[in-house]
């Protein structure tokens, strides 16, 4: 009798257990159906990472992230639950066994009022100072318990409905739902067949360092024979710098800029030219900095979020640490690349940061900035000199050669705040013009402050025989293609002695620095080692957007109504061949032509491509990245 009771007890506790597994999985659920159902009614209905999919692949990408999310959870669940199993006050147990789906819930409530105040009145969690910070915190740890409270009023009642689930039921909904999840997810493992030879060598290789900065004009550098000085430091050191006259950028904006200098490769090839694009399948892995990665570099970048983040701009495997957050082959966005549809991982990332920034800066880890409007409004935020001096930490304290690449903000416009007042002194900053020369010009002294510290600095930690430094520009200011932008190659060693004066072109850098490095260039980099004796003048192809407009977090990124075939968000192609340029509006169909300003090397002797030579390369190359060119529509660029 004695035993047969204690048998019975036994089997109503483990009743209760399974029963309140049972709930708590089920609260998960639901908190998280609410959750990414909100987050992505918020992003579908604004211009977004999403607004290129039609509504089947925005709905399936909220289906397969939310089936994601709760899998994740789930298990993360069950785990507290047994590990919960030990707490032997039942109050306290019960109390850790509902925090995450109270935490899901108070985060999406936080989020909401987020966005309410912040779309109504302008202030928000981003514009929250110490005290309203605190505010936010305590705010916040409210939520969680409210949302508790709710979630045990609620439970209680379902606890009640799933208690009287028959025992086989509930054990089989038990084994059922992970397996039941795991199912769910199998269709979507696509595991990359993408495979790179692993690779280690005795070599020791130089440290290398991409310094681009932002829309900077090679006409405005006095290394280029600008009338000001405004790059003493890198003039003192022109002998051991080799340079390229005439180069140009293959992207009239930000992102393709960047993207191509790192792959080599040309932006209609990876058709990233401007957020939300990113690069996709076999692109992800194939560009400059994993091919430095297998040859043992440890790879950082120290940029500005958004634009010229490696982390949104996908390159997988490429880099070890961002802005200073570490990755790692094995980190989650690493690994949902592999896993998971495009579309999925950017929303999951997206929805992740939305909630992450937020949380950091209420609970003062990180303070949540907010680059898209200092971009337009103060560049004092950008704080370029700490870029240079944590990347002479980090080559100062690694023993593997570093990879790293800078992108400097200080000159992007059209406002300046520049710290020197050389060429800008009694300019009235707050209220300076649009695209103030003056202050232009001392943003590039700033710039060539920047760089002395750069160059001195490895000198004092004895590593400037052993790095090559790269100075370039994303794209000419005003995000043009057609205007002469630097390429400065620094190094003590292994330079070309006499500078290089036909035209070169972004996607060349990538292979001139394996070239340098004594690495095979691989077949998929378009670009041409400069390094090359045989190097001759390219006609240099560039493209660009005319079309960006805000998201609802202030940021820049293409206007899906006009991303349509066959050009997609491309808007407009140039050619420049000697001083020669042409832009082909792709709405259109018109040209354009013009002589490149301040071209540096004469072209009395250069034999300029014809009409149709223009209009073929352009037409070529389009048609090689696998675009539908309506080419009976494109007329010859009438030339005179
Ligand atoms: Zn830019």
């Amino acid at each position: 009798m004695e035993k047969a009771r204690s048998t019975m007890t036994e089997e109503s506790k483990n009743h209760n257990e399974e029963t309140a597994w049972l709930n708590n999985i089920i609260s998960v659920i639901i908190a998280v159906l609410c959750y990414s159902f909100m987050e992505w009614l918020f992003i579908v209905t604004k211009p977004s990472i999403l607004s290129l999919e039609n509504w089947i692949g925005k709905g399936l990408t909220l289906v397969i992230s939310t089936i994601f999310i709760s899998a994740g959870l789930a298990i993360i669940t069950s785990i507290i639950f047994l590990l919960t199993k030990i707490i032997s006050n039942h109050y306290i147990r019960f109390f850790v066994r509902n925090l995450v789906p109270a935490f899901i819930l108070a985060s999406l409530s936080l989020l909401l009022i987020d966005n309410f105040t912040y779309t109504l009145f302008g202030f928000g969690i981003s514009t929250s100072q110490t005290i309203s910070r605190v505010l936010y915190l305590l705010g916040f740890i409210c939520l969680v318990l409210l949302w508790r409270v709710e979630i045990s009023r609620v439970s209680g009642k379902t606890q009640k409905a799933t208690s009287k689930l028959k025992p086989s039921l509930r054990k089989k909904l038990l084994v059922g739902l992970p397996i039941l999840f795991l199912l769910l997810t199998l269709p979507f493992v696509k595991f990359s067949d993408v495979s790179m030879p692993s690779f280690s060598s005795e070599e020791k290789y130089p440290n290398i360092i991409i310094f681009t900065a932002d829309g900077l004009n090679a006409d405005h550098l006095s290394l280029y024979g600008y009338e000001r000085d405004t790059t003493p430091f890198l003039r003192s050191i022109v002998e051991t710098t080799f340079f390229s006259t005439n180069h140009f950028s293959n992207s009239g904006s930000t992102s393709g800029g960047v993207t191509s200098i790192l792959t080599g490769k040309h932006p209609t090839t990876m058709r990233v030219l401007y957020p939300p694009d990113t690069l996709r399948g076999v692109d992800t892995r194939q560009h400059l900095p994993g091919i430095l990665k297998l040859r043992g570099y440890y790879n950082a970048q120290f940029s500005i979020e958004y634009f010229v983040d490696v982390k949104r701009l996908n390159f997988t495997n490429g880099f070890d640490e961002v802005d200073g957050e570490e990755l790692n082959e094995f980190s989650l966005p690493n690994l949902l690349n592999d896993y998971l549809p495009i579309n999925s991982r950017l929303f999951l990332q997206e929805i992740a940061s939305r909630l992450t920034d937020r949380l950091k800066h209420i609970f003062f880890i990180k303070t949540m900035g907010n680059p898209y409007l200092e971009i337009t409004t103060n560049q004092k935020y950008f704080d370029d000199l700490d870029k240079v001096n944590r990347s002479l930490s980090l080559i100062a304290e690694k023993d593997e050669p570093v990879f790293i690449h800078i992108h400097w903000m200080g000159t992007h416009g059209a406002k300046f705040y520049p710290d020197h007042t050389t060429f800008s002194s009694g300019i009235d900053r707050k209220n300076q013009n649009s695209w103030d020369q003056d202050l232009y010009d001392d943003s590039i002294l700033d710039l060539d402050t920047g760089l002395e510290c750069l160059i001195t600095g490895l000198d004092e930690i004895g590593e400037l025989e052993n790095t090559l430094v790269i100075i370039s520009s994303d794209h000419g200011q005003q995000w043009t293609t057609l205007k002469r932008i630097p390429l400065i190659f620094i190094a003590q060693s292994g330079l070309p002695k006499s500078n290089m004066v036909s035209n070169t072109q972004s996607i060349d850098i990538a292979p001139t620095i394996l070239d340098y490095l004594g690495i095979p260039v691989p077949e998929w980099m378009s670009g041409k080692s400069l390094l090359n004796d045989s190097h001759v003048s390219q006609p240099v192809i560039g493209v660009g957007t005319a079309h960006a407009l805000k998201d609802s977090e202030n940021r820049f990124l293409l206007d899906p109504n006009y991303i349509q075939p066959p050009f997609y968000q491309f808007d407009y192609v140039t050619l420049v061949d000697c001083n020669k340029s042409y832009k082909l509006n792709l709405d259109e169909f018109t040209w354009t032509h013009s002589k490149v300003q301040n071209y540096f090397s004469s072209c009395d002797s250069h034999v300029f491509l014809t009409p149709s030579d223009v209009r073929n390369l352009i037409i070529a190359r389009l048609t090689a990245d696998g675009f539908e060119v309506p080419s009976e529509s494109i007329p010859l660029p009438d030339i005179n």
